[in-house]
Protein backbone atom coordinates (compact mmCIF):
# COMPACT_ATOMS: atom_id res chain seq x y z
CA UNK A 1 0.00 0.00 0.00
CA UNK A 2 1.47 3.34 -0.83
CA UNK A 3 1.69 5.95 2.14
CA UNK A 4 0.29 9.27 2.19
CA UNK A 5 3.19 11.14 1.20
CA UNK A 6 4.00 8.49 -2.05
CA UNK A 7 0.48 9.38 -3.10
CA UNK A 8 0.40 13.78 -2.43
CA UNK A 9 4.47 13.04 -4.27
CA UNK A 10 2.23 11.19 -7.16
CA UNK A 11 0.39 13.72 -7.50
CA UNK A 12 2.82 16.80 -7.54
CA UNK A 13 4.80 14.71 -10.71
CA UNK A 14 1.51 14.76 -12.30
CA UNK A 15 0.55 18.09 -11.49
CA UNK A 16 4.47 19.20 -12.95
CA UNK A 17 3.78 16.88 -15.75
CA UNK A 18 0.93 18.65 -17.24
CA UNK A 19 2.40 22.13 -16.59
CA UNK A 20 5.49 21.04 -18.61
CA UNK A 21 3.48 19.94 -21.49
CA UNK A 22 0.82 23.15 -21.61
CA UNK A 23 1.67 25.83 -19.11
CA UNK A 24 -2.30 27.23 -19.02
CA UNK A 25 -3.29 23.18 -18.67
CA UNK A 26 -4.84 24.30 -15.20
CA UNK A 27 -5.64 27.87 -16.11
CA UNK A 28 -8.19 26.83 -19.04
CA UNK A 29 -9.47 24.11 -16.99
CA UNK A 30 -10.52 25.88 -14.18
CA UNK A 31 -12.10 28.71 -16.34
CA UNK A 32 -15.10 26.47 -16.95
CA UNK A 33 -16.58 22.45 -17.22
CA UNK A 34 -18.04 21.83 -20.55
CA UNK A 35 -18.43 17.81 -20.59
CA UNK A 36 -19.04 16.31 -23.52
CA UNK A 37 -20.37 12.59 -22.31
CA UNK A 38 -22.05 11.93 -19.58
CA UNK A 39 -20.36 8.25 -18.69
CA UNK A 40 -22.16 5.20 -16.60
CA UNK A 41 -20.79 3.24 -16.02
CA UNK A 42 -19.07 0.59 -13.18
CA UNK A 43 -16.98 1.03 -10.37
CA UNK A 44 -14.66 -1.56 -11.30
CA UNK A 45 -11.12 -0.17 -11.33
CA UNK A 46 -10.02 -1.24 -15.14
CA UNK A 47 -12.90 0.94 -16.85
CA UNK A 48 -12.49 4.53 -15.86
CA UNK A 49 -13.48 5.98 -18.96
CA UNK A 50 -10.58 8.53 -19.35
CA UNK A 51 -8.87 5.50 -19.82
CA UNK A 52 -10.71 4.06 -22.32
CA UNK A 53 -10.98 6.57 -25.02
CA UNK A 54 -8.48 9.33 -24.54
CA UNK A 55 -10.24 12.83 -25.07
CA UNK A 56 -9.44 16.21 -23.61
CA UNK A 57 -9.50 16.76 -19.77
CA UNK A 58 -12.96 17.40 -18.24
CA UNK A 59 -14.89 15.24 -21.42
CA UNK A 60 -16.53 13.52 -19.48
CA UNK A 61 -18.85 13.94 -15.90
CA UNK A 62 -18.89 10.42 -14.53
CA UNK A 63 -21.51 8.30 -12.52
CA UNK A 64 -20.44 4.76 -11.83
CA UNK A 65 -21.64 2.22 -9.23
CA UNK A 66 -21.53 -1.74 -8.62
CA UNK A 67 -22.64 -3.07 -12.59
CA UNK A 68 -23.02 0.15 -13.93
CA UNK A 69 -26.93 0.28 -12.77
CA UNK A 70 -29.04 3.45 -13.33
CA UNK A 71 -31.96 2.54 -10.72
CA UNK A 72 -35.27 4.89 -11.70
CA UNK A 73 -35.84 5.08 -7.98
CA UNK A 74 -31.79 5.87 -7.00
CA UNK A 75 -31.78 9.99 -6.42
CA UNK A 76 -28.25 9.76 -7.11
CA UNK A 77 -28.11 8.58 -10.66
CA UNK A 78 -31.49 10.51 -11.61
CA UNK A 79 -29.39 14.02 -10.30
CA UNK A 80 -26.75 12.88 -12.12
CA UNK A 81 -28.97 12.39 -15.13
CA UNK A 82 -30.68 15.97 -14.52
CA UNK A 83 -27.87 17.92 -14.19
CA UNK A 84 -25.61 16.18 -16.59
CA UNK A 85 -28.88 17.10 -19.35
CA UNK A 86 -30.30 20.37 -17.71
CA UNK A 87 -27.10 22.18 -16.74
CA UNK A 88 -24.48 20.80 -18.67
CA UNK A 89 -26.38 20.21 -21.68
CA UNK A 90 -24.34 17.20 -22.62
CA UNK A 91 -24.99 16.02 -25.65
CA UNK A 92 -24.15 12.35 -25.41
CA UNK A 93 -24.59 9.85 -22.26
CA UNK A 94 -23.34 6.63 -22.49
CA UNK A 95 -23.94 3.34 -20.43
CA UNK A 96 -20.42 1.35 -20.10
CA UNK A 97 -20.70 -1.82 -19.08
CA UNK A 98 -17.65 -4.84 -18.96
CA UNK A 99 -17.07 -8.67 -19.25
CA UNK A 100 -15.77 -9.96 -16.46
CA UNK A 101 -17.91 -7.76 -13.91
CA UNK A 102 -17.96 -8.42 -10.51
CA UNK A 103 -21.76 -6.93 -10.02
CA UNK A 104 -23.12 -9.16 -12.64
CA UNK A 105 -21.16 -12.30 -11.18
CA UNK A 106 -22.82 -11.22 -7.90
CA UNK A 107 -26.06 -10.76 -9.35
CA UNK A 108 -26.05 -13.95 -11.19
CA UNK A 109 -24.32 -16.62 -8.41
CA UNK A 110 -25.51 -15.03 -5.61
CA UNK A 111 -28.45 -13.82 -3.20
CA UNK A 112 -28.26 -11.55 0.64
CA UNK A 113 -29.49 -8.81 2.15
CA UNK A 114 -26.08 -7.74 1.99
CA UNK A 115 -25.70 -4.08 0.63
CA UNK A 116 -23.90 -4.99 -2.64
CA UNK A 117 -26.41 -7.77 -3.16
CA UNK A 118 -29.39 -5.41 -2.68
CA UNK A 119 -28.30 -3.02 -4.92
CA UNK A 120 -27.16 -5.91 -7.61
CA UNK A 121 -30.71 -7.01 -7.44
CA UNK A 122 -31.68 -4.80 -10.13
CA UNK A 123 -29.73 -7.00 -12.14
CA UNK A 124 -30.51 -10.22 -10.59
CA UNK A 125 -34.10 -9.33 -11.33
CA UNK A 126 -33.66 -8.76 -15.17
CA UNK A 127 -31.69 -12.40 -14.89
CA UNK A 128 -34.73 -13.43 -14.46
CA UNK A 129 -36.58 -11.74 -17.14
CA UNK A 130 -34.31 -13.38 -19.91
CA UNK A 131 -33.96 -17.24 -18.02
CA UNK A 132 -35.00 -18.64 -20.93
CA UNK A 133 -32.31 -16.91 -23.06
CA UNK A 134 -29.47 -17.02 -20.70
CA UNK A 135 -29.85 -20.76 -19.85
CA UNK A 136 -29.81 -21.88 -23.25
CA UNK A 137 -25.98 -20.61 -23.71
CA UNK A 138 -23.50 -23.54 -23.54
CA UNK A 139 -21.90 -22.13 -20.61
CA UNK A 140 -21.27 -19.42 -17.34
CA UNK A 141 -18.72 -17.61 -19.39
CA UNK A 142 -21.14 -16.80 -22.25
CA UNK A 143 -24.18 -16.60 -19.41
CA UNK A 144 -21.99 -13.75 -17.53
CA UNK A 145 -21.10 -11.87 -21.24
CA UNK A 146 -24.39 -11.90 -22.54
CA UNK A 147 -26.35 -10.90 -19.21
CA UNK A 148 -23.81 -8.23 -18.77
CA UNK A 149 -24.61 -6.88 -22.70
CA UNK A 150 -28.27 -7.24 -21.64
CA UNK A 151 -27.69 -4.97 -18.42
CA UNK A 152 -26.45 -2.43 -20.38
CA UNK A 153 -29.68 -2.29 -22.98
CA UNK A 154 -31.81 -2.44 -19.87
CA UNK A 155 -29.92 0.97 -18.29
CA UNK A 156 -30.08 2.70 -21.59
CA UNK A 157 -33.86 1.81 -21.34
CA UNK A 158 -34.40 3.15 -18.21
CA UNK A 159 -32.35 6.81 -18.95
CA UNK A 160 -34.61 7.01 -21.78
CA UNK A 161 -37.84 6.65 -20.33
CA UNK A 162 -37.32 9.39 -18.03
CA UNK A 163 -39.34 12.07 -17.71
CA UNK A 164 -35.85 14.22 -17.98
CA UNK A 165 -34.96 12.64 -20.82
CA UNK A 166 -38.29 12.48 -22.78
CA UNK A 167 -38.72 16.08 -21.62
CA UNK A 168 -35.40 17.21 -23.71
CA UNK A 169 -36.34 15.48 -26.56
CA UNK A 170 -39.29 17.28 -26.46
CA UNK A 171 -38.19 20.58 -26.58
CA UNK A 172 -35.39 19.79 -29.11
CA UNK A 173 -32.40 19.35 -27.48
CA UNK A 174 -29.82 17.67 -29.01
CA UNK A 175 -29.02 14.19 -26.92
CA UNK A 176 -28.10 10.71 -27.67
CA UNK A 177 -27.59 7.97 -25.87
CA UNK A 178 -26.31 4.88 -26.48
CA UNK A 179 -24.54 1.37 -24.77
CA UNK A 180 -21.47 -0.07 -24.91
CA UNK A 181 -19.38 -2.86 -23.66
CA UNK A 182 -15.92 -3.15 -22.39
CA UNK A 183 -13.97 -6.34 -22.74
CA UNK A 184 -11.12 -5.58 -20.16
CA UNK A 185 -9.12 -9.18 -21.86
CA UNK A 186 -8.62 -6.90 -25.47
CA UNK A 187 -9.22 -3.27 -24.12
CA UNK A 188 -11.76 -2.97 -26.96
CA UNK A 189 -15.45 -1.22 -26.52
CA UNK A 190 -18.54 -2.66 -28.58
CA UNK A 191 -21.83 -0.90 -29.13
CA UNK A 192 -24.35 -2.86 -28.13
CA UNK A 193 -27.42 -0.29 -28.50
CA UNK A 194 -28.42 2.16 -31.07
CA UNK A 195 -27.26 5.62 -31.06
CA UNK A 196 -30.88 7.01 -29.69
CA UNK A 197 -31.12 10.67 -30.44
CA UNK A 198 -34.75 11.05 -30.32
CA UNK A 199 -38.04 9.96 -29.25
CA UNK A 200 -38.64 8.60 -32.46
CA UNK A 201 -35.41 6.85 -32.29
CA UNK A 202 -36.32 5.34 -28.89
CA UNK A 203 -40.07 4.25 -29.95
CA UNK A 204 -38.38 2.37 -32.57
CA UNK A 205 -35.84 0.33 -30.37
CA UNK A 206 -37.85 0.37 -27.41
CA UNK A 207 -41.54 -0.66 -28.63
ZN1 LIG B 1 -18.14 -4.15 -13.04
Amino acid sequence: MLSIDQLLERNRRWANGQIEKDPTFFATLAEEHEPQICWIGCSDGRVSPENLIPMPAGTFFVHRNIGNVFAVGDLNCLAVLQYAVEELRVPRIIVCGHYRCGGIRAAMTRQSTKPVDLWTDHIRQLARLHDEELHALPDETQRLQRMTELNVASQVRNICRTAIIQETWKRGQPLAISGFVYDVSDGLLRSVTPDIDSATRWKEWDG
